[in-house]
């Protein structure tokens, strides 16, 4: 007898283990419809609009060599030092689930010669990992989009991204949105303003949280969003960067100010946004709705980022980029037009199915692109009474219904569910092509009428 000894798990004996059912890996869930079609919306949002303005897509691998993220995100950090998946593979090497997205993206600009002659825009989309407590709207393995551009310290791209990005959020139906941005400085002006912070919260550490009083040393800035009702006496009164910022950040600024005043897109200032990685400089920003509400208003984040390049390994490459999460802008999403143009197909015997299947599969070839989505077709054939109470539950808007009276008349019938209404579309006999194009057309009509 063979053996079959697989990841311990001897299966030559699992006859007689008893089979439970498999579950998904605890904090990653799947994806399913209805809810993959916002996704869907979603990806191609970002994919028109990005492309369009120049950020072409760039893929990366999902797992990294452990370093990069040690080097850019940084080893004291909780993403690296306590929710990194790091395991060793075959060949003996530490590589782990990417937890974020812009350090890959900036180590494949530093590998590419190609890239790095010139500036770089691409935008991203995919699954990051991260292991952490699983709660409400967090997973262990959740996605995000990204846009980065890498190469120029010209103030217009950090407008352009963040004046694209508001076009992307409202285009999505997020229509309330707002962006809240800052300058946090360089490494010139920065450190004198470090000084101050630090010498001002330890005058007042009897005052802060437990959280807080850790931070003066290890990141004094965090403590400027710290959320705990305890600090926020101390932060009212806190030095600000804004105050200490050098003529060539504070003419960055305002460059970047004046564009968005120009272009019209809503923003405020907040003197208390900060990012909790070094390697940010310059232009910090936060895209926010007020939808949902409280402190978890946040879409994503962004900012400059003009010393990443340099803990990576390479010289000094001025870039700035924003990442949002898939998951949060789902929520913030509406889905008015989700069920627009939901078709049911309705075959009530198997002659009419027979005459009508190449019908429906031309139909949805030429709905590509079209906004018409086919729901639920599982080619039975049924009594008209049970087909409506389906498609109902489904809530679909419109049917395609035959049966043997419409296939001797030489017609089809389409229903529109919402408005209770329908009338007949002449069927082509033997020209499955031309009979489609008359429903799809027809379809389009009622759904834009
Ligand atoms: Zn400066
Ligand atoms: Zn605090």
């Amino acid at each position: 007898m063979t053996e079959i000894i697989l990841f311990g798990i001897d299966f030559s004996t699992s006859s007689v283990i008893k089979i439970t059912m498999i579950q998904s890996p605890r904090g990653m869930k799947d994806v399913l419809p209805p809810e993959s079609g916002k996704w869907e919306r979603l990806e191609r949002t970002a994919s028109g609009i990005f492309s369009s303005f120049g950020y072409k897509l760039l893929v990366t691998p999902v797992v990294e060599k452990t370093e990069l993220f040690v080097r850019s995100v940084g080893e004291a950090t909780d993403v690296v030092s306590k929710e990194m998946y790091v395991f060793t593979d075959r060949g003996g090497e530490s590589i782990c689930l990417r937890p974020e997205g812009t350090a890959p993206v900036m180590r494949a600009y530093l590998n590419s010669p190609e890239l790095k002659s010139r500036t770089m825009k691409a935008w991203y989309w995919g699954p990051m990992f991260r292991y952490e407590r699983p709660q409400k709207g967090r997973y262990r393995q959740f996605y995000q989009f990204g846009v980065e551009a890498i190469g120029s310290n010209s103030p217009y791209i950090d407008a352009e991204i963040i004046y694209m990005l508001d076009h992307f959020y409202k285009n999505l139906g997020i229509l309330d949105v707002r962006v809240e941005l800052n300058s946090i400085g360089c490494e010139l002006c920065r450190p004198p303003y470090k000084v101050q912070l630090v010498d001002y919260l330890k005058s007042k550490s009897s005052e802060l949280c437990e959280d807080c009083k850790k931070r003066i040393e290890t990141n004094p800035l965090r403590v400027l969003d710290c959320k705990s009702e305890t600090c926020s006496s101390v932060i009212k009164n806190v030095p600000l960067m804004g105050d200490f910022l050098c003529s060539d950040c504070k003419s960055h600024n305002n460059a970047v100010l004046k564009v968005l005043d120009d272009c019209g897109v809503k923003y405020s200032e907040n003197p208390m946004l900060v990012r909790g990685l070094d390697y940010y400089s310059k232009t910090v920003f936060e895209f926010v709705s007020e939808q949902l509400g409280g402190r978890q208003n946040a879409l994503g984040g962004g900012g400059r980022y003009d010393s990443l390049s340099e803990q990576i390994g390479a010289e000094k490459i001025p870039s700035v980029g924003y990442a949002g999460g898939v998951e949060r802008t789902l929520l913030f999403m509406n889905d008015e037009d989700k069920k627009a143009c939901d078709v049911y197909i309705a075959m009530l015997d198997d002659d009419t199915l027979r005459a009508c299947a190449p019908i429906v599969f031309e139909a949805k070839k030429l709905s590509l692109g079209e906004d018409i989505n086919f729901i639920d077709d599982d080619f039975k054939v049924r009594d008209i009474k049970k087909h409506l109470s389906k498609a109902d539950k489904l809530g679909a808007r419109f049917a395609i219904i035959a049966g043997s009276q419409e296939l001797d008349s030489g017609s089809l019938i389409i229903k529109d569910l919402m408005l209770k209404k329908e009338e007949k579309i002449t069927m082509h006999k033997n020209d499955a092509k031309r009979s489609a194009e008359a429903v799809v057309r027809r379809l389009l009509e009622k759904k834009n009428s």
